[in-house]
């Protein structure tokens, strides 16, 4: 008989707790006649509404529910790391509790997974549908810029949703480090995974806690997770520019021998010190978002703190 963890990180989730739970007990009985046990285990990632008195409840009523609540708001990615160092079934899922990821799909998930074949069964959304446009636009853009500049693969669309093997989950937990971008990091321990297909799902209720902003910023630290690739560009372009540069001195030294020197060229000039001045500014920027990662890594602050839970252990 297997053992399915599931970890759900919740934030501000009151609306959408209770729904996810009348559906996840649905696929639990699914579940338990495939011969495979469910238990879940929340992650509330500092709620400041009624969310931890629910997972409270719902922990004390079913033994098979758990959680485990952070002193703040640390963010998804440490819910999901927090999730993985705690539960310990031979295959473990994550997904959202707003109901954009179908708990109907983990029986599949688990069928596929028993046959030994695959490490990881993945969902990936194939539109975007009840998306705003502009934030699909810039999602999609992304996507194809990480194509480029990463050798990690990440896919078009895919969702954290997903079940793991054992071994897959311990081979995430030997990634350290502070930054997690973790649709990068599931591409980068390999395995085999096999990817599930879905209609995009909106949200049952509540609100998505991403605004516009925090997507940017989410994207920017995906990028310089997994690919140096801009630092490289920065190089090239300063390289490029001292090509033009010495062209530049070669027309005007040879302007000057045929023409004679009249003093000319302030508005040309501004512009090219003004120009030069923006490349410059840009690629210490560059630079600056390398550093202050590498910043808050070295200062080895954990990744999240627990202020309450229901397992014995706390690790
Ligand atoms: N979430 C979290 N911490 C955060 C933001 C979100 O644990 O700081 C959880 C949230 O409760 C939900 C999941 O991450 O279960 C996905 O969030 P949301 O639905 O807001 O994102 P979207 O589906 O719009 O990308
Ligand atoms: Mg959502």
């Amino acid at each position: 008989m297997e053992r399915v963890s599931i970890i759900v990180p919740c934030y501000n989730e009151q609306e959408t707790l209770t729904d996810y739970f009348k559906e996840i007990s649905r696929v639990r009985e699914q579940l338990s006649c495939m011969d495979c046990s469910l238990e879940v285990l929340f992650v509330d990632d500092g709620s400041t509404d009624g969310t931890l008195d629910m997972m409270r409840k719902m922990a004390e009523e079913n033994v098979w529910i758990e959680y485990l609540s952070f002193t703040r708001n640390f963010g998804k990615e440490a819910a999901i790391y927090a999730g993985l160092t705690h539960v310990s079934g031979e295959w473990v899922g994550l997904m959202d509790v707003d109901l954009q990821d179908p708990p109907s799909l983990i029986p599949e998930m688990a069928a596929i997974l028993r046959e030994k074949e695959y490490d990881c069964v993945a969902t990936r959304r194939v539109n975007r549908k009840g998306e705003p446009v502009i934030r699909s636009f810039f999602a999609r853009a992304f996507y194809k810029i990480m194509r480029r500049v990463s050798e990690v693969e990440i896919v078009d669309g895919a969702r954290d949703f997903r079940l793991m093997s054992r071994r897959y989950v311990d081979s995430l937990l030997t990634l350290k480090e502070y930054n997690r971008f973790s649709k990068g990091l599931f591409g980068w321990v390999g395995y085999k995974t096999r990817w599930l297909e879905y209609e995009n799902v909106e949200r049952a209720k509540g609100e998505t806690k991403w605004s516009f902003f925090k997507l940017l910023m989410y994207s920017i630290d995906g990028i310089v997770a997994f690919s140096t690739a801009p630092v490289r560009f920065a190089a090239w372009l300063g390289l490029g520019f001292c090509l033009l540069a010495f062209f530049f001195i070669l027309v005007i030294i040879v302007r000057t021998l045929v023409f004679g020197d009249p003093v000319a060229g302030w508005p040309s000039l501004v512009c090219i010190i003004l120009l030069l001045a923006g490349i410059q500014l840009f690629c210490l920027g560059l630079l600056g978002e390398y550093l202050s990662k590498t910043y808050l890594e070295v200062k080895k602050r954990p990744i999240y703190l627990c202020r309450e839970t229901s397992l014995e252990k706390d690790g």
